[in-house]
C-alpha cells in the first residue's frame, strides 16, 4: 500500500502545481469520493485546493482519455489528464485521428502500473505498464515495471481457444451474448474512440439500425459497433466493464485486434505514434485475405 500512497502524494503535488502556476485549468483524474465505492469516479479538479480528491489505487479503471474528445470538457480550458500505460494508446489513435487540438494539447500525467497492474484480467497481458509518452510519469517506492512485449501466443491466447470451436457454435454463442443487450449503449458512451457526434445507432433517417433491443437489432448494433472499432479499439477493456448485460465484448475486441495484427503488418492501434491507422491507409503489404 505505500507504494500507492506515495503515488498519490506525488499525484496531488504535480495537480497543485499545474493549477497553481496556471498551465492548466482543470486536472482530470480518478477519485474515491467514499471508501466504500468499488469503482473511480472521474473528477475535474479546478482549484488546487481541491487536489486531494485525486486518488490512485486498485479501483482507478476508467479510461479517461474518452473526455478529450467532448466538447463540454474542450470548452474548460487547458487539460490536464491523468492515464495508465494501456489508457495512454487511446490518446495516440485520437491524435492520428486529428481529434486532439495540437495548439492545445492536454497535459498528460502518466501513472506507472504495479507489476500486476489494478489486477484485472487484461493486465495479465499487457505490455504498456508504464506510459510512454507522458509530460510526466508518476511512481512509487517500488522500481518501475520494465515495458516487455507479450508474445502474441499470449494476448490471443483466450480468442485461439474459442476460434477451435466449429464456427456454427461460434456464431450460436455470439447470438446468445447479443440477446442479452438492453441496447444502453454503455459500451459507447466510456469508449475513447466512440466519438462520433451523432452515433449510427442514432441515425433515423434512413434508420440503419433497428433500435429496439430484438435479436436483430442488437446484433446489427454489436456488429456494426465492432466494425467501426476494428483497427481502431486499444483493448482498454472499459466496453466490458460497463457492460450491464456481461456481454463478452472483450473477445471480440481480441478478435479485431488480431484481424488488424495479421493482415496490417503488425500493427496495434495505439502502440506505435508515427504509424498510420490500418483504416485509411493503404500499403502494398496489405495482405488483403479478407477481400475475396
Ligand atoms: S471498444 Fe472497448 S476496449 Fe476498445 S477502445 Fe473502446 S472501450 Fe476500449
Ligand atoms: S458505434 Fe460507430 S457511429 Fe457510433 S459512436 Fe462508435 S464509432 Fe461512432
Ligand atoms: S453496454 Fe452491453 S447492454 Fe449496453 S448497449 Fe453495449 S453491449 Fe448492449
Amino acid at each position: 500500500m505505500k507504494n500507492r500512497e506515495e503515488v498519490v502524494e506525488k499525484l496531488r503535488a504535480s495537480a497543485r502545481e499545474m493549477l497553481s502556476n496556471k498551465t492548466v485549468d482543470v486536472v482530470i483524474g480518478w477519485g474515491c469520493v467514499t471508501p466504500e465505492q468499488t469503482v473511480a469516479t472521474p473528477v475535474f479538479v479546478k482549484s488546487p485546493d481541491d487536489v486531494e480528491l485525486l486518488d490512485w489505487n486498485e479501483k482507478c479503471y476508467g479510461n479517461l482519455a474518452a473526455y478529450m474528445t467532448r466538447k463540454e470538457v474542450r470548452a474548460l480550458g487547458r487539460v490536464a489528464l491523468m492515464v495508465k500505460g494501456c489508457d495512454e494508446k487511446a490518446l495516440v489513435v485520437l491524435r492520428r485521428e486529428s481529434q486532439i487540438d495540437p495548439s492545445n494539447p492536454p497535459r498528460v500525467i502518466g501513472i506507472a502500473c504495479d507489476e500486476d497492474g489494478l489486477g484485472c484480467a487484461k493486465c495479465g497481458t499487457c505490455d504498456v505498464h508504464v506510459p510512454r509518452f507522458a509530460d510526466i510519469v508518476i511512481s512509487g517506492v517500488t522500481p518501475v515495471p520494465e515495458n516487455v512485449p507479450v508474445p502474441a501466443e499470449k494476448r490471443y491466447e483466450r480468442l485461439s481457444e474459442f476460434m477451435k470451436q466449429p464456427r456454427e457454435n461460434r456464431l450460436a454463442f455470439w447470438m446468445k451474448e447479443f440477446d442479452r443487450c438492453i441496447r444502453c449503449y454503455a459500451c459507447r458512451q466510456v469508449c475513447p474512440l466512440c466519438y462520433c457526434e451523432r452515433c449510427i445507432a442514432e441515425r433515423n433517417k434512413p434508420q440503419a439500425i433497428d433500435s429496439s433491443a430484438t435479436p436483430r437489432g442488437n446484433w446489427s448494433w454489436g456488429i456494426t459497433r465492432a466494425f467501426h472499432l476494428a483497427g481502431r479499439c486499444i483493448g482498454c477493456g472499459e466496453c466490458t466493464r460497463v457492460c450491464p448485460a456481461e456481454i463478452d465484448l472483450s473477445l471480440l475486441n481480441l478478435s479485431l485486434a488480431n484481424a488488424a495484427e495479421r493482415s496490417f503488418e503488425g500493427f496495434r492501434p495505439g502502440m506505435d505514434p508515427d504509424r498510420e491507422g490500418a483504416v485509411g491507409a493503404y500499403s502494398r503489404g496489405d495482405s488483403e485475405e479478407f477481400i475475396r
